[in-house]
């Protein structure tokens, strides 16, 4: 059993962290607003003041934040951040989404520390991480993946190296930007189709026999019929991800249009006050 330094739990990390616990590991939980630890601590976790002292005897270190500032802070604050409390021997391990820029710079700080470090971010939702179906896409040393495997592998049913650590996060904005973008398409098609006298049951059915639609569309319809809207991937995310997708569009110079009239879509669902729902809330622009 390993000893472990979880930070962040938001609606990811708690479930993440939760499996870890249940699967015996001893675990040193960090998050920002402290009271979220409460559920952990009475799980058998123990609460730590800062992500440096999650990190400092932990033999592996896993975060799950939202965005590229909340990662900055949490593992660079020079006086409590992670890397300023890691021993050399312990694995970092990054399983946000977030930028590429971001996780190629945390990537050679932790080099710099002498730490091993991979980028392991999650394809799957909040049921997929406590039914364990959620699959890392992970970036680094295949070497460093073989020692923590076991330990990704309690929240996961898959795991894909993807090869240079960069490489697991541009894989996951592009799953995030195909997602999001037949999401935004089948929210204005069912718009359409309402206006024509079509049922969005009788178009979500129909859709559902044909070719076109993907397993994911198929979940993200079902709850758009049933009017599910409570945060699973919240809209507020999605939008973060499209703006991480645009910028890796613009240094790689490469044109993404369709990727940024989704973003816009998104960016007005936030506007309308949707951004902490679900992004099935996508479809209330049109239906
Ligand atoms: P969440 O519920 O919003 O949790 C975000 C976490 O980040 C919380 O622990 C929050 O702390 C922390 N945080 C925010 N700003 C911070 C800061 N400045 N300093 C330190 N901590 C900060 O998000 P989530 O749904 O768990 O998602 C976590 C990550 O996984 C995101 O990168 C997301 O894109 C990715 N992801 C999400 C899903 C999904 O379906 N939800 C699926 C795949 C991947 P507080 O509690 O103090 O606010």
């Amino acid at each position: 059993m390993s000893i472990i330094g979880f930070l962040g739990l938001g609606a990811m990390g708690q479930r993440m962290a939760s499996n870890l616990l249940a699967a015996g590991h001893e675990l040193y939980v960090w998050n920002r607003t402290p009271e979220r630890c409460t559920l952990l601590l009475e799980q058998g976790a123990k609460q730590c003041l800062s992500p440096r002292q999650a990190a400092e005897n932990a033999d592996i270190i896993i975060a799950m934040l939202c965005d590229d500032e909340a990662s900055k802070e949490v593992w660079l604050n020079e006086k409590n951040g992670a890397l300023a409390g890691i021993r050399r021997t312990c694995v970092a391990i990054e399983c946000s989404t977030l930028s590429l820029d971001w996780c190629l710079q945390l990537a050679a700080s932790s080099k710099e520390k002498g730490v091993e470090f991979l980028c392991a971010p999650v394809v799957g939702s909040r049921p997929q991480a406590e039914s364990h179906q959620l699959i890392h896409l992970v970036g680094g040393e295949e070497k460093t993946l073989a020692k923590v495997r076991e330990i990704l592998s309690v929240s996961a049913c898959a795991i894909h190296h993807t090869g240079h650590a960069g490489s697991a996060m541009v894989m996951k904005l592009a799953v995030n930007g195909l997602f999001g973008i037949q999401v935004a398409a089948v929210a204005e098609i069912l718009g359409l189709l309402n206006k024509t006298g079509m049922t969005t049951e009788l178009v979500i059915s129909l859709l559902n026999e044909l070719p076109i639609t993907s397993p994911a569309l198929k979940g993200i319809s079902a709850l758009i019929e049933a009017k599910k809207f409570a945060p699973l991937f919240p809209v507020d995310l999605l939008e973060k991800d499209f703006g991480y997708l645009e910028k890796l569009a613009n240094s790689q110079q490469v044109e993404i249009p369709a990727a940024l009239v989704a973003k816009r879509i998104y960016q007005k669902a936030k506007n309308c006050g949707y951004g902490k729902e679900n992004i099935t809330s996508v479809v209330k622009l049109y239906v």
